[in-house]
């Protein structure tokens, strides 16, 4: 039997978000954007309109489209409504994995016949997710992930593609190995492919393996059944995977920097963040990651699993600092982005704390929490925090000097 696989893939996802629950946004060019230095995270199809981007600053976005409204991010809107779209995709199959906030996959291979088959499920998923939240997504149905996944960005928004075992040497060859990306191909990975004259996914299912192995490493015998569509990898369950994965917090800073001092103080702040993401979901992990981005966007990212599941900010921040220390200094580089998550988690049942001293840490936090809860967040802070909300605040004011943060 052919396998039957579909990508779902939820159209501008923060701003659609934003517009559903917003009328007066409705039909208007929005700009989702993060904290610090006001980075368009998502553009709303009018605002994409104007040719506006990604990754854009909100001077860029508002020169290209004066009238665009920018609107502050809320990840734990976009991750409660990604919980009750994944509640509407469960009706059809247990096998939904979570592949990013706004993408699942679905095996539809033993489900698929009991409701008409699976161009008839999309369809109807599509729907739903219309009607109950006014979110727009496009589908892509192939014999595996990769096809399903590469399938879902032809045809945006509000698409639905089909490519079948039967058509891959008319749809999937001819493709160009940037429509790879983000199925295990990367921007470099991508650049090392054209230096080959590897221009489609059917050169690359046809590159010697010999070149492909050596250039690549174990990775080469996966991109060349990636360029052929065979590659295929099992739709993990929902319940094999944890509601939440990992709790992250990233932040571009208000501009590169190489003063250690503005580093730490960023990193705790994001770290105080995550522990409080933490304690909402009743949650404490193992596996701290720190994310760095230099100035010339290179990318560095290192985990550490310590012994102890971990879910107060001082102890996440402790190891990530380690991290930092062990592995980034001296900096090379200025730094433009730093962040931190925490994996491997499981509940916290609240305890796990047989020291005294934990105890108390952890009433103090609770009380921390309510204060904050009650007052908005950072009423109540580690003093250390406050450097970089001054600096976060003097960015927001557009007062942000080489005067007040030399390196
Ligand atoms: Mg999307």
């Amino acid at each position: 039997m052919e396998k039957s696989i579909a990508l779902i893939d939820m159209n501008s996802y923060f701003a659609s978000v934003e517009q559903a629950c917003n009328p007066g946004l409705r039909g208007k060019p929005v700009a989702v954007c993060g904290e610090g230095r006001t980075i368009v995270v998502t553009a709303s199809y009018e605002a994409r309109a104007y040719g506006v981007k990604t990754g854009m600053t909100k001077p860029e976005a508002r020169s290209l489209c004066p009238a665009i409204i920018f609107v502050k991010g809320n990840l734990d809107k976009y991750i409660d409504t990604s919980f009750r779209i994944h509640k509407i995709m469960l009706d059809y199959t247990d096998k939904v994995e979570i592949f990013s906030i706004d993408e699942c996959f679905l095996d539809l291979t033993h489900t698929a016949h009991l409701y008409g088959g699976d161009v008839a499920v999309a369809k109807e998923i599509k729907k739903r997710i219309k009607e109950s939240f006014g979110l727009l997504c496009s589908i892509g149905i192939g014999p595996n992930k990769v096809i399903a996944k590469v399938g879902a960005k032809l045809n945006k928004p509000d698409g639905l593609t089909v490519i079948r075992k039967s058509e891959i040497a008319e749809k999937y060859l001819p493709l160009p190995v940037g429509k790879l990306q983000g199925v295990g191909v990367g921007r470099r990975i991508e650049e090392k492919f054209k230096m080959l004259g590897i221009k489609t996914a059917g050169d690359l299912g046809n590159a010697p393996p010999e070149i492909l192995d050596r250039l690549f490493g174990v990775m080469g015998k996966m991109y060349a059944q990636i360029g052929q569509g065979t590659y295929d990898t099992p739709v993990k369950s929902y319940r094999e995977q944890d509601a939440v994965k990992s709790v992250g917090h990233s932040h571009t800073l208000a501009r590169d920097t190489k003063n250690l001092q503005v580093i730490r103080s960023y990193l705790q702040m994001l770290c105080e963040k995550v522990a409080a993401r933490m304690r909402k979901y009743k949650i404490k992990g193992r596996t701290v990651a720190l994310i760095i981005r230099y100035s010339d966007f290179d990318f560095f990212a290192k985990r550490h699993t310590i012994r102890q599941h971990i879910s107060s900010g001082v102890e996440i921040f402790r190891a990530a600092w380690e991290i930092f220390e062990k592995e980034c200094l001296p900096l090379d580089l200025p730094v433009r982005l730093v962040g931190v998550s925490v994996a491997n988690v499981e509940a916290d049942a609240g305890e796990q704390y047989v020291f005294e001293e934990m105890r108390k840490k952890e009433k103090v936090q609770s009380v921390m929490d309510e204060i904050n809860n009650k007052y908005g967040a950072s009423t109540i802070k580690p003093v250390s925090l406050i450097i970089s909300e001054k600096f976060g605040i003097l960015e927001r004011c557009g007062l942000i000097s080489t005067r007040v943060w030399v390196d």
